[in-house]
């Protein structure tokens, strides 16, 4: 497969990678001609990427890109990917939701928004809140402005302030109700840098311009105006601004306390790390991910049936289409270190159960995944991969501490056997009460 101006597909003659979907090539220098280079062509036949070539011929920061993803097998064959399904498969359904999407001129989901969308389904708010939200950002809710469009017998107007047309955009943001909770809870600043338009381009201008804390009371906020507006719909008194902010405050506080104590119930619950049985190794490995810096990493060690740490390595990366990928990535780059360090008899665990099912089921899936689950299970056997184990995060919180020290790094590092002393009392601890350091 070849160059495309716009994408790089990297799956080619004789090897098989996956570039992030939202990584384009703006422009490649002349010494490469777009038209006729394969991917294959860029790498030196051990399958590494020829970093000399690939420097003299792209932008900086496309080399960059392509040089941060991960080592491939050489020995693999085109394939078709389609990544807008879970598993590769193309259906009608699929095309047609697309379709729809790039008519919206949103992109896929799992394109330009999948950040976004993951970020929301992340958020620490009731699930009927992102539910609600959802619908709003789709621009699903059936306010007056939607029905009458859709020819349904409705008077147009806002029943809130009795001034306008209701339209999703005004009942959650303009309506005179609606301006003064965002005053009150975001302040002028705020508000000021938000070009009002369409529903989500102020969402997103939002989603750009305060912390999550903040994001997760502007989500439960749309929900409480949402249901005011409703109230008064069906003949009650509305909300006086002040009320409903003091009400979002409260809501959000008690969700949040209720879940932490959840959660520390569970955690005093969780196994810990176990060491494999003697003469066996066992690489936990992890990915960390910032949304905001859009910063990636993974952080990868092997230990020894003692518990003892042989190697570790921790990698910044500089792009990633998804976490799933970089969760991939991280067993990969444990498995190459394993190869590295010429260890056999190996068991990966990883907290991302969907990655670790493909591989114990040596399932290859047919999107940008696929690639680096073949390599991983074409690897495995040359350090005799014994199985792959799908772990609490808690009993992965070493992986995780080195995946989020790559964060701050600007090229890969590797420890043998002696690890750094923040590390090595993680080592020792390994323990649900092991703080990260990082
Ligand atoms: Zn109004």
């Amino acid at each position: 497969m070849r160059f495309e101006d716009s994408l790089i597909l990297m799956v080619s003659g004789g090897r098989t990678s996956s570039a992030p979907s939202n990584v384009s090539v703006q422009k490649v220098l002349d010494s490469v001609d777009l038209k006729n280079v394969v991917v294959s062509e860029l790498c030196h036949p051990s399958g590494a990427w020829n970093s000399e070539l690939i420097r003299n011929s792209f932008l900086p920061d496309d080399a960059s890109l392509i040089l941060s993803l991960p080592r491939l097998s050489p020995a693999q064959d085109d394939s078709l990917c389609w990544h807008f399904d879970k598993r590769g498969f193309y259906t009608v359904r699929s095309g047609y939701k697309v379709a729809l999407d790039l008519k919206k001129g949103i992109g896929s989901s799992s394109m330009q928004l999948s950040p976004w969308w993951r970020f929301l389904w992340k958020c620490n708010i009731p699930n009927k809140c992102k539910i609600f939200f959802w619908k709003a950002f789709n621009g699903w809710l059936p306010t007056f402005a939607t029905l009458a469009r859709r020819r349904v017998d409705v008077v147009d107007y806002c029943q809130v302030c009795n001034d306008d047309s209701e339209s999703i955009t005004h009942i959650l943001w303009s309506c005179n109700s609606a301006v003064e909770v965002w005053r009150q809870l975001l302040g002028d600043d705020v508000i000021q840098r938000i070009v009002v338009s369409d529903f989500p381009s102020i969402i997103l201008s939002l989603w750009r311009s305060v912390d999550s804390v903040v994001f997760n009371l502007l989500i439960i906020g749309y929900w409480r105006l949402w249901t005011n507006r409703n109230s008064v719909v069906h003949g009650s008194a509305g909300w006086a601004a002040a009320d409903m902010v003091t009400w979002i405050d409260n809501f959000a506080n008690e969700f949040r306390l209720a879940n932490e104590l959840n959660h520390k119930e569970v955690l005093s619950h969780q196994p810990s790390w176990k060491t494999p049985k003697r003469g066996e190794f066992k690489i936990n490995c992890d990915a960390s991910f910032q949304l905001r810096s859009g910063k990636a990493g993974v952080g990868v060690i092997i230990r020894d049936y003692k518990g003892s740490a042989i190697a570790a390595r921790s990698s910044p990366v500089l792009c990633c289409s998804s976490v799933e990928m970089l969760e991939a990535q991280a067993c990969l780059e444990g498995i190459h270190l394993a190869i590295d360090i010429g260890v056999s008899g190996v068991i990966i665990e990883s907290d991302a159960a969907s990655v670790i099912q493909l591989l114990s089921d040596q399932t290859v899936p047919r999107t940008e995944l696929g690639a680096i689950i073949h390599t991983s299970l074409a690897l495995g056997a040359s350090v005799n991969l014994l199985s792959y184990v799908a772990v609490r995060r808690e009993a992965n919180s070493v992986a995780h501490c080195i995946a989020q020290h790559a964060l701050s790094l600007d090229s890969p590092v590797v420890w043998f056997e002696e690890m750094p002393p923040d590390i090595a009392r993680l080592v020792r601890g390994d323990s649900p009460t092991s703080v990260c350091p990082f």
